[in-house]
């Protein structure tokens, strides 16, 4: 049955006014009693001094109330409080002077309840037009209110993370600033974004990538206060308004607590995941009093953190500006550097100190753009990197590689393997290993004179998938190496499903191995670890005779570093070789 409130009133008021006659405006009076009985809205009719009458059985179910419980009592039992006694008062004054009121009201259920309704009250006149009666008629809102509430929350919060959206975050900032600019305030804008997030996304899929993001969000939540505002901001990026602070060291100290909450491993789906994060801070009113701007240049400082080696943050300052400016440039440049095939690859000896021997070469890229000179491969890989140029990049370094390999008889000359550096991102995709079969074969190189190093990151990323391209590796005849080891949290089990040879030991270690006797307690450390798992440790980064003799007592067999020779183009190696023969007489 569909009936109007209105319709609903007037059978009501019907049936009141004029009581239980045999037909009421041409209705059978069972007709009348019927709708009274079953109409979904709340029906409750008084005298005129509001004691209650007559109740439906809507009433009963809304409030909760049996009508025996309230016939007879003032409808003051339903209220909840919320209104002060002026909203009754106002209420009652239209009633009696129109003739009606109606509104949303919170009421009061039996069990206590609160509970929001539409009241439609009506005041009943007799024929000479004197108030006789009252009949109020409500629905209960609740419902609607919850679907409203969702609706809103929907259209406000990142369905995702629960945390706000972009829509959300800009609204609310621009509240902030315009509260702000009056009373002058001071905030600071996060802009996160979390490092490698594409990798886990395309290695381990989506559903685990969600998860990761949910569960990040719960971590930065946790640091947050409430007056703070986070937002989702895209795939892996969030932003952070730290609202009404004293000082910018206050914007640090949380980028801080970020960047530690998020080292501790996920355990997602069986999988142990790490993740860091890049974050840029730019501040109000100093860097901009626009949302817009203030994003712009966290945006900017963010990306700065990530060209400088990820997991860190930094603050917007002028001279990132061309930094930007420098990225197209980049990209540009580098892609007809592909093109071109013009990079140039340098190799650095490593030395098996027991033997004193040369037992391999290390390959490393160089690449000088016309536009911007020399270029270091630590800005111009991770960028190829996030710019999807690194699969062709990766191949004219393989191409070359290879080349040079038999251009200038490395094989000869000096110990093998040659290493690779591969890129975390290129030996996720799925062709990898045909792509490198592929070009092995091509260039008639066999895969047994040659390394490859990943580093520790990598490895971590998808132990699945990761183990068994490892093992395919292998079996073609690679040698594997783990690079930067030390950087990552690689436990020893963990690196014990992986086939590997060489653990690299992180030059950052070696660097202060003399000042710091955590990293020599460190180096010591993997060294055991290694030799226990059967593989070779080599030290990387070593720049002094005293490095490689403290080195050599704590049992590292293999030393690379500036204190042996820097990297060299190809031609020069034979040089090299020839001297490093002619000294290795002369000692013995
Ligand atoms: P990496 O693989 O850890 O390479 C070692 C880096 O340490 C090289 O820097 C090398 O020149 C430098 N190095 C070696 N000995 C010393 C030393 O005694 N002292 C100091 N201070 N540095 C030393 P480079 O060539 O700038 O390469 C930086 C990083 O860029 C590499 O780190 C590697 O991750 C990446 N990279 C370099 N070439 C390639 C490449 O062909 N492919 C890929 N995917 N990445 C590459
Ligand atoms: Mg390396
Ligand atoms: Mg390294």
């Amino acid at each position: 049955m569909i009936i109007s409130r209105r319709g609903c009133l007037n059978v009501a008021e019907e049936l009141f006014v004029k009581g239980k006659q045999d037909s009421i405006s041409g209705y059978p009076i069972e007709l009348s009693e019927k709708v009274f009985q079953k109409v979904s809205e709340g029906i409750m009719i008084t005298d005129l001094s509001k004691r209650i009458l007559h109740v439906n059985p809507a009433f009963e179910m809304v409030t909760g109330f049996q009508r025996d419980e309230v016939i007879g009592h003032s409808p003051k039992i339903l209220q909840s409080g919320i209104h002060g006694s002026d909203f009754y008062q106002k209420m009652w004054a239209e009633v009696n002077d129109k003739g009606e009121w109606q509104g949303e009201i919170w009421n009061r259920r039996k069990n206590g309840e609160i509970y929001p309704e539409w009241l439609n009250i009506m005041a009943v006149r007799d024929a000479e037009g004197a108030i006789r009666n009252y009949c109020g008629i409500f629905t209960d809102l609740t419902d609607r209110k919850v679907a409203e509430q969702e609706l809103k929350e929907m259209a406000l919060t990142d369905s995702l993370t629960g945390v706000s959206n972009r829509y959300d975050f800009s609204e609310r900032m621009k509240q902030l600033l315009k509260t702000s600019e009056e009373y002058n305030i001071s905030h600071s804008l996060l802009f996160l974004d979390l490092d490698r997030f594409k990798q886990i996304n395309d290695s381990l899929g989506h559903d685990i990538g969600d998860m990761l993001l949910i569960e990040v969000s719960k971590r930065i939540r946790r640091l947050i206060k409430n007056k703070d505002i986070i937002a989702r901001y895209g795939g892996d990026e969030f932003v952070i308004a730290l609202s009404a602070i004293k000082h910018p060291r206050e914007a640090a100290h949380l980028a801080d607590r970020i960047i530690e909450a998020l080292e501790h491993p996920f355990h997602l789906n069986g999988e142990e995941i790490y993740i860091s994060t890049s974050i840029g801070i730019s501040l109000y009113p100093n860097d901009g009093d626009t949302t817009d701007e203030l994003l712009r240049k966290a945006d900017k400082a963010m990306y700065f953190s990530k060209e400088n080696g990820r997991n860190q943050y930094c603050f917007f300052h002028d001279d990132l500006q061309p930094s930007s400016k420098r990225l197209v440039i980049l990209e540009s440049e580098l892609r007809k550097a592909i093109e071109a095939k013009t990079i140039e690859m340098v190799y650095q000896p490593k030395v098996d100190v027991r033997s004193n021997r040369v037992i391999g070469l290390e390959a490393l890229v160089r690449w000088t753009s016309e536009k911007l000179g020399p270029v270091s491969p630590s800005e111009f890989i991770p960028h190829a990197e996030s710019t999807g140029l690194i699969a062709p990049l990766s191949e004219v370094i393989l191409e070359r590689v290879c080349e040079d390999f038999i251009r200038y008889d490395l094989a000869k000359d000096c110990g093998l393997p040659v290493s690779i550096n591969i890129s975390g991102i290129h030996f996720q995709q799925s062709q990898f290993t045909a792509v490198l079969k592929q070009i092995f074969e091509k260039m008639n190189c066999q895969p047994a004179y040659f390394e490859l190093e990943l580093t520790e990151h990598t490895v971590m990323n998808n132990s699945h998938h990761t183990a068994e391209k490892l093992n395919e590796l292998k079996n073609m005849g690679f040698k594997i190496s783990i690079d930067d080891f030390g950087t990552g949290y690689s436990s020893l089990s963990y690196l014990h499903r992986f086939p590997i040879d060489f653990l690299k030991i992180d030059r950052s270690f070696i660097k202060n191995i003399h000042d710091q006797k955590e990293n020599e307690l460190i180096v010591n450390a993997i060294i055991t670890m290694a030799s226990s798992l059967q593989m070779e440790v080599v030290a990387e980064g070593a720049e002094t005779l005293e490095q490689v003799q403290l080195l050599q007592r704590l049992g590292c067999g293999i030393v690379q570093g500036y204190y042996y020779s820097k990297p060299m183009r190809p031609e020069e190696i034979r040089f090299f070789m020839e001297e490093w023969n002619i000294r290795q007489e002369e000692r013995v």
